[in-house]
């Protein structure tokens, strides 16, 4: 039986709507995309998802107690709120560095968590 899925194209401000149809799992149309950007989209959309892992982490002796992290690029979906238990359950020690790595190959992905921004250590006086 065919069935249709819907996705927002998100890669330039146009937005087009985007309409995949299928059947058992193989792709028959994509439809709706204004270029092939959209259309892979879709495609990637349908058979893995991937999203960023944006979120943050307790800091040890920082001027902050949360630092902000991010994946250096996107994960699968459905590892996304694992991902982010594991990172509600880390600590960094400061001073921290703006892109230094947070949390490497997060999940066996690959992909390294990283600071969103520099954070310097407390100062003790
Ligand atoms: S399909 Fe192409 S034109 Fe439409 S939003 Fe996506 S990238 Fe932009």
């Amino acid at each position: 039986m065919k069935k249709k899925h819907e996705f927002l194209c998100i890669n330039c401000p146009l937005g087009c709507s985007l309409e995949l149809t299928e059947e058992g799992g193989e792709i028959l149309e994509i439809a709706g995309a204004e270029c092939k950007v959209g259309e892979k989209y879709a495609e990637e959309e349908f058979r893995n998802p991937r999203r960023r892992v944006s979120t943050t982490v307790r800091v040890s002796g920082g001027t902050l107690p949360l630092l902000p992290v991010a994946s250096e690029s996107p994960i699968p979906k459905k590892m996304v709120r694992d991902a982010v238990k594991v990172l509600a359950e880390t600590v960094v020690e400061a001073p921290v560095a703006d892109g230094q790595v947070i949390y490497p190959d997060i999940l066996g992905t690959g992909v390294n968590v990283v600071a969103s921004r520099r954070l310097d250590r407390e100062s003790t006086r």
